[in-house]
């Protein structure tokens, strides 16, 4: 029985998990940099455990962590994302010492983690697969040889990779040329590894993910998809539940091969299957996130469910205790990235202190953040500064929720990339929506917005009054 978690990770997903584990009655430990002694995850946990004064080694640091886990009396560590939650040595320390690991099998996190071998397995059960290339390139010739055959435009990919980085796309052999040393030297500072593979370009592709379950004891559920298309160089900034865009059959085939592809990977715990759906209408297997995801909120809106609660009773050995057709889908949710970056210098992060904090209220509204007022946002993690999810009966109910939830809310201190997201809301494509992945790139226009006459002001003017009032 578990009941005492240590939380490998920090900011807002670290966050989450604590108020999981206060839910259950489970004792929560956090771990922190020198750089993070005054971060929220820390003040939360029931403990709290400094790991060195080094900005990122002590959590990126297996042994140290299960070490500490150890020690402290825990009988189960959760890794969030990023950090090791994908690292398979986390996983496999955790077995060495007795500890459950929050996630699946670190054979399966090995599997999935390289993108190439991952679609060797999808192939192999029948889910399909973007052309590519057979395997990890050898050399350039044999990218250019194989970019021929699969024919241009071409993604050129790190095995390994993660967060959008490492993935160029080839439009002909020239740019090929150009790309092939450099996704591999990103790839190897990043990732530490340099492999790399290609797959054909899907034009105007949308990207739809979906929210597997899996138990220890066969049962596999899906929890619908994600709409993640709205994206800026690969990485996700505003992720839809359901997807406007698929019919309710398009709904149900997706599901069903995301469920196939778990099942193929005797996959465990929480994870997403990511897939790339065509204007023409097919899916294509992309990868599978052997973790929680960022986005994984608006499926916890539509369903009803708490995915990190299931992630801690799937791996404490309870069966599922619900079936594929108890999971229902209440409405549609939206999640905003606030991100602490300046969207009109390039997304060029933008830390330092917040100086004034205003959480939106009222009807449909949940903010998953770390920040506070008076937090210094330390240079050294992700720009991710709070997340802001709305949930509406309807897709028009959404849109006007958003709105009104962003008119709301009010950062001040940092630049954010809230106003930008404000000026997405007001665009008919994206009401319409309809959209692929290459709407931000499309319409550079919504960079336009200007700070003066925002709702900024009128909110920061309410957070400065509220202030006052309480004498901070
Ligand atoms: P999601 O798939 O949940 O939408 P993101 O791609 O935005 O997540 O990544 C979430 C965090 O995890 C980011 O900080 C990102 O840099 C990190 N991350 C994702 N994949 C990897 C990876 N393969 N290696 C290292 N860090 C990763
Ligand atoms: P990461 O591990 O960084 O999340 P993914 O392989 O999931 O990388 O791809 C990230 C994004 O890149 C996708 O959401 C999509 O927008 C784009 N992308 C990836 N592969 C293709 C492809 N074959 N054709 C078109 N777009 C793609
Ligand atoms: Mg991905």
């Amino acid at each position: 029985m578990i009941r005492k978690i240590l939380i490998a990770n920090r900011g807002e997903i670290a966050v989450r998990v604590i108020r999981a584990c206060a839910e259950m009655d489970i004792r929560s430990v956090a771990i922190f940099s020198e750089a993070d002694r005054f971060a929220l995850h820390v003040k939360k946990a029931d403990e709290a455990y400094g790991i060195g004064s080094d900005e990122l080694a002590g959590y990126l640091n297996p042994h140290r962590i299960v070490n500490l886990a150890v020690e402290t009396g825990c009988d189960a560590v959760h890794p969030g994302y990023g950090f090791l939650a994908e690292n398979p040595e986390l996983a496999a320390a955790c077995a060495a010492r007795g500890l459950i690991f929050i996630g699946p099998e670190a054979d399966t996190i090995r599997l999935m983690g390289d993108k190439s071998e991952a679609r060797r397995a999808m192939a192999a059960a029948g889910v399909p697969i973007t052309p590519g290339s057979a395997g990890n390139l050898e050399s350039l010739e044999a990218a250019l040889a194989e970019a021929a055959r699969i024919g241009y435009p071409v993604m050129l990919k790190a095995t390994s990779g993660g967060g959008g980085r490492g993935i160029r796309r080839c439009d002909n052999p020239q740019e090929l040329k150009q790309n092939y040393r450099r996704v591999i030297s990103e790839a190897q500072k990043a990732f530490g590894r340099a492999e790399v593979f290609l797959e054909k370009y899907i034009p105007a592709p949308r990207h739809i993910e979906v929210q597997v379950l899996g138990d220890h004891y066969g049962n596999v559920v899906h929890l619908y998809e994600r709409d993640c298309s709205i994206q800026r160089r690969n990485q996700k900034l505003i992720e839809l539940a359901p997807s406007p865009q698929l019919t309710a059959e398009q709904r149900q085939q997706v599901g069903r091969l995301a469920v196939q592809a778990a099942r193929a990977a005797h996959y465990r715990n929480a994870g997403t299957v990511e897939f790339l759906f065509s204007a023409t209408g097919e899916f294509y297997f992309m990868e599978m996130n052997t973790r929680i995801q960022v986005e994984h909120t608006i499926t916890e809106e539509i369903t009803g469910l708490d995915i990190v609660k299931e992630q801690i009773r799937i791996a404490d050995g309870q069966p599922l205790s619900f079936r594929q057709e108890d999971v229902q889908i209440n409405g549609y949710a939206m999640q905003f990235r606030i991100n602490a970056e300046d969207p009109k210098n390039d997304f060029l992060p933008s830390y330092g202190r917040i100086t004034r904090y205003y959480a939106p209220g009222g009807p449909g509204v949940r903010i998953d953040t770390a920040i506070y007022t008076g937090y210094e946002i330390p240079p050294y993690y992700d720009s991710l500064c709070a997340k802001v999810i709305v949930r509406g009966r309807t897709w028009e109910e959404l849109l006007a929720r958003g709105r009104r939830v962003l008119g709301d809310i009010a950062i001040g201190g940092v630049r954010t990339t809230l106003p930008f997201y404000r000026k997405i809301l007001e665009h008919p494509e994206f009401q319409s929506g309809r959209f692929d992945t290459g709407f931000l790139q499309e319409h550079p226009e919504l960079l336009n917005y200007s700070l003066k006459q925002g709702h900024d002001e009128a909110a920061l003017a309410v957070a400065a009054a509220i202030a006052a009032h309480v004498g901070l």
